[in-house]
C-alpha cells in the first residue's frame, strides 16, 4: 500500500507516518514528487491489511491510503510517477535524449576496445560498452579477460570522456567492477539471481538490468524490485530478446515491453537489438523500431572485425555500419521525441489518484 501524504504536510509527519511504519514491523520507502510526499509501506501485511490502513489513515499529514494490487511497488508509475533519470558523468539516460551503448561483445585486447571507443565516441556513442566477465554457453568458449579488461575499460573512460558499462556475473565481482567501471550489468542468464540482485542494489552505481529471455515482463519488474528496494534507485531496464518459437533469429525482440514498460514503470528503457537477433544486418532496423516505439537508448555490439571477433562474431557490427545506424537513428529519434507527449504512444505517465489503472 501507498501513504499518499496531504500536500501539506510537515517533515515530522512524514517522520511519524515512517516511525510508525517501522513500528509495524514494515519498511517505508518515501518518494517526494512534484506536489507531494508518497510513503510506500513494503513487507509481509497479511491479514493485517485493514487495520494497518485505518490506523495509518488516522496519523496526522496523511491523505489517503492507496491499496496497491501490483507486486512491483517501488518500481511502479503509481509509487514515482515521474521518469527516473540517471545521471552518469555527462550522460543522461531517460530525460527524453538518445543513449547510444556501444562497444564490443568481449574486450579481447586493449588496441582492439581503444580502436573500438574511438569510432563509436566519434560516430556519437554516449556510453562504451565491453565485457570482461563473459557468460558464454560453453564452458570452452573464451571467458573474457576478467580485471584486465576492467582496466582497459577504465582506461576508454579517461580517453573518450564518455562512462563505461559492463557486465558482473557474481556477487562478489561486484565491488572490482564498481571500482573501475561507471554501469553495472546484470545479464540475461542472471536475471533472476537474487543474490547478485541484491550486491547490486547496495553498491553506488547505475545498474542495467536485462530482461531474462525466459522472463515476463511482471518477472522482470520484480528482479528489478530486488535491486531498488535493496538501496539502488538507479535502475535501467534493458529489453534484449526472449526465446520464442522462432529459431531464425536468436531471440525475439518484443518491441511491445517498451512501451508497456514505460506504462507500469518509472525506470529508463533501452533495447538491445544485438543480442535480440544475433544476426549483424538485423541490429539497424530493430534498433530504428525499439527508438520509433520510444525506447530511452540502445545497446549495440561494435568490433573493428566483427568476423574474427572472439565472441558475437555474427551480430557485432563494424565501425562504418555503426555510423551508419547513428545517422539513421538520431533522425528518427528527433520524430518520436515530439511524440512524446502522447500517453498513448509512450504509456502513460499515471499519477496516483488518477484512477483507472488495470492490471492488463
Ligand atoms: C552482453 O550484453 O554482453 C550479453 C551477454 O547480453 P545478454 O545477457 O543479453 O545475453
Ligand atoms: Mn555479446
Amino acid at each position: 500500500m501507498f501513504v499518499v501524504m496531504a500536500r501539506a504536510a510537515t517533515e515530522s509527519e512524514i517522520l511519524g507516518v515512517k516511525s510508525h511504519i517501522l513500528s509495524e514491523g514494515m519498511t517505508p520507502y518515501d518518494h517526494a514528487g512534484q506536489e507531494r510526499v508518497v510513503i510506500a509501506v513494503v513487507g509481509e501485511v497479511g491479514p493485517r491489511k485493514q487495520v494497518l490502513m485505518s490506523r495509518l489513515a488516522a496519523l496526522p499529514g496523511v491523505e489517503t491510503i492507496t491499496p496497491i494490487s501490483r507486486p512491483f511497488k517501488l518500481t511502479s508509475r503509481e509509487f514515482h510517477p515521474e521518469d527516473t533519470v540517471i545521471r552518469v558523468l555527462d550522460a543522461v539516460v531517460g530525460d527524453g535524449g538518445l543513449t547510444v551503448m556501444a562497444g564490443p561483445c568481449s574486450v579481447e585486447s586493449r588496441a582492439q576496445l581503444m580502436e573500438t571507443v574511438d569510432a563509436v565516441a566519434a560516430a556519437g556513442a554516449t556510453i562504451i560498452r565491453g565485457g570482461a566477465f563473459k557468460p558464454r554457453t560453453s564452458p570452452y568458449a573464451f571467458q573474457g579477460l576478467g580485471v584486465e579488461a576492467l582496466r582497459y575499460l577504465a582506461e576508454a573512460r579517461e580517453r573518450t570522456g564518455l562512462p563505461t558499462i559492463t557486465e558482473v556475473m557474481e556477487p562478489n565481482q561486484v565491488d572490482i567492477v564498481a571500482e573501475y567501471v561507471d554501469i553495472l550489468q546484470i545479464g540475461t542468464r542472471n536475471m533472476q539471481n537474487y543474490s547478485l540482485l541484491n550486491a547490486a542494489g547496495r553498491v553506488a552505481r547505475p545498474v542495467m538490468l536485462k530482461r531474462g529471455f525466459g522472463s515476463t515482463v511482471e518477472e522482470f519488474l520484480m528482479a528489478a524490485e530486488y535491486i531498488v528496494a535493496a538501496g539502488n534507485p538507479n535502475v535501467i531496464l534493458c529489453e534484449r530478446g526472449i526465446r520464442t518459437f522462432e529459431t531464425y533469429t536468436r531471440n525475439t525482440l518484443d518491441l511491445s515491453a517498451v512501451p508497456l514498460l514505460h506504462h507500469l514503470t518509472h525506470l529508463p528503457v533501452v533495447v538491445d537489438p544485438s543480442h535480440a537477433t544475433g544476426k549483424r544486418w538485423l541490429v539497424k532496423p530493430l534498433a530504428i523500431g525499439g527508438v520509433a516505439v520510444g525506447a530511452d537508448g540502445v545497446m549495440v555490439e561494435v568490433h573493428p572485425t566483427p568476423e574474427e571477433a572472439l565472441s558475437d562474431a555474427e551480430q557485432q557490427l563494424n565501425p562504418a555500419q555503426f555510423a551508419d545506424l547513428m545517422a539513421a537513428l538520431v533522425p528518427v529519434h528527433e520524430h518520436v521525441r515530439s511524440l512524446h507527449g502522447d500517453p498513448l504512444v509512450t504509456g502513460a505517465a499515471l499519477g496516483i489518484g488518477a484512477g483507472g489503472l488495470s492490471k492488463h
